[in-house]
């Protein structure tokens, strides 16, 4: 299948809405967003789930589909996605800001309590965020986890950091 991703390296609006969790569902707790929208022979996702929230299914090569209402947010498949194509969003928390849990595979990390940019899928700065936590597991094989605090109304958009100075991940 054709896709924007292919085209321009960031998914269109069309593809968007297939992919994104409900309001209500961000609003209850972390959910994954799983941005998958090419039909590759992979399922790495699928099998890291603890809970069995995401179906791959045969063929190997059908488009991953969650189950919001089992995923526990765990963060568990971002780092097994070599498409670093899943994120966790999380927008239960009181007041303006949710979380992001984003894979980032550049180097040097960046540090908890750290201010970044955040930028939208096709690496444009929509704003600023704040590191709360890396997780950078030797099971994670050299992708890191990053847990970043936006706004709220940032959630469906920022799908990236970078710090002033370092390579955008
Ligand atoms: S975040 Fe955790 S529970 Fe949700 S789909 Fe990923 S591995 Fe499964
Ligand atoms: S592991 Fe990533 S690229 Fe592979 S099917 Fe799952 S979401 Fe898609």
């Amino acid at each position: 299948m054709s896709s924007n991703l292919a085209i321009c390296g960031y998914l269109s609006a069309d593809e968007l809405a297939t992919c994104l969790p409900a309001p209500e569902r961000m609003a209850k707790g972390p959910v994954a967003v799983i941005e998958c929208v090419q039909d590759i022979p992979c399922n790495p996702c699928e099998e890291a789930c603890p809970v069995r929230a995401i179906t791959v299914g045969l063929p190997i090569t059908s488009l991953p589909v969650l189950d919001a209402a089992k995923c526990i947010g765990c963060g568990v498949c971002i780092a097994r996605c070599p498409g670093l194509a899943i994120f966790v969003v999380d927008g239960s928390r009181p007041g303006d800001e949710g979380t992001i849990q984003l894979p980032y595979e550049a180097w040097p990390l960046p540090e908890p309590g750290e201010s970044v940019h955040a930028l939208d899928r096709a690496g444009r700065r929509v704003g600023t965020g704040t590191v709360e936590k890396v997780l950078s597991a030797k099971a994670q094989d050299h992708t890191a986890v990053v847990i970043v605090r936006v706004s709220k109304q940032l959630l469906n958009t920022v799908r990236a950091i970078s710090v002033e100075g370092r390579a955008e991940a």
